[in-house]
């Protein structure tokens, strides 16, 4: 038998369990308050970092110390210590389930899933497809089953929003028997986040989900666009792997697949070299050296070349997907951006949709400018359509779709 929540429980420890990384967020879904926030980073280095900040009503200081922490194990036991000075300790009975982001859940799993040894087993068959994220989210469940078996243990899926996308867009056009054996199709990741900021953007405009057209672009490190009609995604730019589509931090995005064979060819490179160039030498940092889209831009301001052109190569593919977007959705309510670089940077915003005003798409200099936390409107009041800066919260997504999972009641609204 599966382990089932308590009646009285409300808390939702939320875990982010990266290659050497632990992230984690403990949530109150009684009264809709955020308990605690850290991670632990450097997991089997030599040194390790804790970084713990409480966030209840009497939230003490932020709480950061290096230390020797092995492996994910370790790492959940110095989150459950920090948890515990803190009075919200992982032993606690108002614990009610354990909510993990799983990267990859294939075709299989369109919905948060508790975990069993078969679900367990199924996101192992999946490590093919997502080498470096599968794993590390297996470990975290394996060690959060152990520290509290009597748990439910919920797997909360980044390609889970995609999994309504129609077969046309999620094909690549190539032999079908060879895909299919190999599980070759675009399935697409920052679900949650895409699934949570449509959301949030048809609350914004006081429209029903369902109703509602837009553009999602999520742009931190990793990059991602969405095109959801009616809260249901319908493309995206995300494909087999988080390699394709946009220009991100460290990664190319789409590339002519030939680039891989030439320089298997004639520069002498491995699969593994190429795998290195495309996903950590590339991107922003391929093209300038930096991926921190603010340094790019101080070095814009002291007139650096390399910079501008790393800006331009990245703006210029977010407005071809903006337009390749509006043209799949036909008629699109809102454009709006989101993650580190989508929340912060009013540059990109102003020329990702400058000229775009024949399709109804403009920004407010003024509006844009305002440095802001809230989700908002930056389009002047004239535009046809809506664009938005809506700030994403995965954790706090993946918190209430494990709650209503344990409770009973999924299908509960994803937005604010
Ligand atoms: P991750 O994909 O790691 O979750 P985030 O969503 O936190 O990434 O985004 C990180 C990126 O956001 C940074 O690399 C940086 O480029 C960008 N960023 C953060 N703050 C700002 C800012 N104030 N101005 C411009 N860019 C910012």
């Amino acid at each position: 038998m599966s382990p089932t929540a308590s009646p009285s429980a409300t808390r939702v420890l939320v875990l982010n369990s990266g290659s050497s990384s632990l992230k984690y967020q403990l949530l109150d879904m009684g009264d809709g308050t955020r308990l605690a926030a850290g991670l632990v980073e450097r997991i089997g280095e030599e040194s390790s970092r804790v970084v713990h900040t409480p966030l209840g009503p009497d939230a003490g200081e932020k709480r950061e110390r290096t230390a020797e922490v092995a492996d994910h194990d370790a790492a959940l036991k110095a989150v459950a210590e920090e948890l515990s000075k803190d009075g919200v300790g992982l032993d606690s009975p108002e614990l009610a389930a354990v909510g993990h982001r799983v990267v990859h859940g294939g075709l299989r799993f369109s919905e948060p899933t508790v975990v069993t040894d078969e679900v367990l087993a199924e996101i192992e068959r999946l490590v093919p497809v997502a080498p470096l994220h599968n794993p590390a989210n297996i470990t975290g469940i394996r060690t959060a089953t152990a520290l509290r078996p009597d748990l439910p243990q919920v797997a909360v899926f980044d390609t889970a929003f995609h999994t309504t996308m129609p077969e046309y867009a999620a094909r690549y056009a190539i032999d079908t028997e060879t895909a299919d054996a190999h599980r070759v199709r675009r399935y697409g990741f920052h679900g949650t986040s895409h699934a949570y900021v449509s959301a949030r953007t048809a609350k914004l405009l006081n429209r029903d989900p369902s109703e509602v057209n837009v553009i999602v672009l999520h742009l931190g490190n990793g990059a991602s666009a969405s095109a959801v009609a009616g809260g249901r995604c319908v493309d995206t730019s995300m494909g087999l792997t988080p390699l394709e589509g946009l220009v991100m931090g460290t990664r190319s995005g789409d590339v002519d697949p030939a680039v891989v064979f030439h320089l298997s060819r004639n520069a002498g490179m491995s699969n593994d070299d190429v795998d290195a160039l495309l996903n950590k030498k590339s991107g922003l940092v391929g093209l300038c050296g930096d991926n921190d889209m603010r340094e790019i831009r101080r070095r814009i301001d002291a007139g650096d070349e390399r910079a501008r052109l790393a800006f331009d190569v990245y703006v210029h593919r977010l407005k071809k997907y903006i337009g390749a977007y509006y043209a799949v959705l036909g008629r699109v309510d809102a454009v709006v951006f989101t993650a580190g670089v989508g929340e912060n940077a009013a540059e990109v915003r102003a020329a990702a949709v400058a000229g775009l005003e024949e399709l109804g798409l403009a920004v407010d200099a003024g509006l844009n400018a305002v440095r802001s936390g809230e989700a908002r409107l930056i389009s002047p009041e004239y535009a046809r359509v809506a664009v938005a800066v809506v700030p994403t919260d995965e954790e706090l997504e993946i918190a209430r779709q494990t709650y209503a999972l344990v409770r009973g009641d999924r299908g509960a609204d994803a937005g604010e």
